[in-house]
């Protein structure tokens, strides 16, 4: 879950990793090095804590090569220290590595080079890696690094540099990304591909266990026999500009505020651009039953779109956890279809979820917001959100994406197995496309929410609670606000109250209502009571609340719309209020404590 950067031509590399870091900090912050390689050998500086302070480091120790690697850490294996912050070497200081992922046999590797008189610095599973390769240097980089890369178990992503062969930068992988970005001045390797859209948008994948070796001028691909591969070089579309801040103080408020546009080109491209031609190819009626599997937000979205495809298709619809489906001796067969969700692509429960489901002959489809990613490549239809680069740890636009899209597949199920008649597909059509611009009308009430906002950073506890439909977007509303506020907060189906976590409302307490099923107004209107009663402090949001604003209670309206779709709005709602209660709080919004995007380990 850290980033990587590598860079080899004619420019200075430093200035480019650094750069490089910045946009990668997101995927791990707890500490940062960079090594170049010239004539002195390598020159590295690390340490722990914020890119910020490397920067400062650097500025006191001036390094400088063609030639480099950079590592921003989210630690795994050895606290976040100095010592245990990339780029690691050998003791010989011939090899230099970066490296994301666990080594699993890293104490078996680390004991046997110990008897063989080689001493480790570190606590980190990655130094064995500089180790063996040191140790195994054959004289050729590349047989060296085959031969490292079969005697680890567990996921890599590596960035590596010979002194022998100072020309070449490395990189090889295994169930971790790693792109490689071909620019006018010199080559990169990288985590993701807003490191490197500042140079260049062309890029090749690499895949599981093959190996790139980038000089200035060229780049290379073998297999784990060391033969020459062919892959293509592929364009992406994402743009710098929408991996940039524009003039937002966080990349949260950005993409938040993004959102009716980038509804609109999910909503377009399922009903007709790409994402409809793989929709369209799909034959539900095979199926008997779905399971919707994912992690954090993209889960919750799978939680929205059960209510929607049951509805809709009235077919039986299961969501699980990855985490908990991946060890869960699942119900599945040819005859399930497996939905996997997940922004990266690369997250790995997900992945080894979806691993599973194949193995056991499901049919998997994923939606995913980054092209070329393992989940994308590797499930049997792929269906994409049109978010573009989420920069924010926090998921707001990647989720919407995620929502618009399943709604739209669930439609689509529905009309294949016959379950809604071509007047009620087209008015449920309208109302999808209708979501945009109700969306835009709720972001022009952002100075509202802000306010109210303003006067909730004090709680100890917020708790969220919705029925049916709103009880699963309720769940999402207080991932966000713990994620970024670090507010202790809990969802509740709103019925579930009497069975125990009324006891907790107090004074102090505060509760957040989502009201957009209107069926269901009285009971949940009646639990606000319930709650108010007992001293908290109430903020309704919907678009059915008949109760008027009082000392205790709030109420945020949304526009109207059918009740499947209402996540859509309320969560704009819900990410404007987590927001601006951590911006009151002046937490640092887009890298909360202990948490990284892209959660590529276990
Ligand atoms: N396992 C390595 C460490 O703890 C790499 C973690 C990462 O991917 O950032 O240093």
């Amino acid at each position: 879950m850290c980033g990587i950067i590598g860079y080899v031509g004619m420019e200075n590399a430093v200035p480019v990793i650094l750069d490089g870091l910045k946009r990668l900090e997101y995927r791990g912050y707890d500490s940062a090095g960079i090594a170049v390689l010239n004539e002195q050998g390598f020159g590295v500086v690390k340490q722990k804590g914020r890119l910020s302070s490397l920067e400062k480091l650097i500025d006191q120790h001036p390094i400088d090569g063609v030639i480099g690697i950079g590592h921003t850490r989210w630690a795994t294996h050895g606290e976040p220290s100095d010592i245990n912050s990339h780029p690691h070497l050998g003791s010989q200081h011939r090899i230099a590595i970066v490296h994301n992922g666990i080594i699993e046999n890293y104490q078996q590797i680390k004991e046997r080079l110990q008897q063989k008189g080689i001493s480790f610095v570190s606590q980190t599973d990655s130094e064995v890696i500089a180790q063996l390769a040191e140790y195994y240097y054959t004289g050729n980089i590349v047989e060296t690094v085959i031969k490292t890369a079969n005697a680890l178990e567990g996921s890599f992503a590596l960035g590596i540099m010979s002194l022998d062969e100072p020309e070449k930068l490395i990189a090889v992988k295994q169930d971790n990304p790693l792109i490689i970005g071909v620019a006018e001045h010199g080559n990169f390797i990288a985590s993701d591909v807003p490191a490197i859209l500042a140079h260049t948008n062309k890029v090749y994948y690499l895949n599981d266990k093959e190996i790139a070796v980038l000089t200035g001028s060229t780049v290379e691909f073998f297999n784990m026999d060391g033969e020459p591969l062919h892959k293509e070089l592929e364009v992406v579309n994402w743009s710098l500009d929408s991996a940039e801040k524009g003039g937002y103080e966080h990349f949260m408020l950005k993409e938040i505020m993004e959102q009716p546009k980038i509804l609109q080109d999910t909503i377009h491209s399922a009903l007709s651009g790409d994402n409809a031609k793989i929709i369209e190819s799909l034959d539900i009626a095979k199926y008997k039953k779905i399971v919707i599997t994912a992690c954090g937000s993209a889960y919750n979205a799978g939680m929205v779109a059960r209510y929607v495809f049951e509805q809709l298709c009235r077919v039986s619809v299961e969501v699980e956890l990855a985490s908990e489906f991946r060890y869960k001796d699942p119900i599945i067969d040819r005859d399930t279809l497996v939905i996997l969700v997940s922004q990266s692509g690369e997250t790995a429960d997900t992945i080894a979820a979806m691993r599973e489901a194949k193995r056991r002959g499901a049919v998997t489809l994923s939606i995913i917001n980054v092209v070329g990613s393992t989940i994308a490549k590797e499930a049997d239809n792929t269906i994409y959100t049109m978010a573009g680069p989420e920069i924010a740890v926090a998921t707001t636009k990647a989720f919407s994406a995620q929502l618009v899209l399943l709604y739209l597949l669930a439609i689509a199920f529905a009309r294949k197995l016959g379950r809604i008649s071509p007047e009620v597909e087209a008015k449920l059509v309208a109302d999808i496309k209708s979501i945009p611009n109700k969306a835009a009308e709720i972001l022009e009430r952002v100075d509202s929410i802000q306010k109210y906002a303003a006067s909730c950073v004090g709680y100890k506890s917020i708790f969220f609670i919705g029925r049916n439909i709103d009880y699963a977007i309720a769940l999402e509303g207080s991932l966000k606000l713990k994620e970024i506020s670090y507010i202790h907060s809990e969802a509740y189906a709103g019925g579930e109250l009497k069975h125990g976590t009324i006891s907790l409302i107090e004074d102090n307490t505060m509760v957040v209502a989502i009201s957009c099923c209107e069926r269901l107004y009285e009971k949940i209107y009646s639990n606000v009571e319930q709650v108010i009663s007992r001293g908290a402090k109430v903020l309704m949001i919907g678009n059915c609340i008949k109760a008027a604003p009082g000392e205790k209670l709030e109420v945020i309206k949304i526009p109207a719309i059918n009740e499947l779709f209402s996540p859509s709005l309320s969560v704009i709602v819900l990410q404007l209020f987590a927001y601006y209660v951590a911006a009151n709080k002046g937490l640092d919004i887009d890298k909360p404590r202990n948490l990284a995007k892209s959660v590529t380990v276990e």
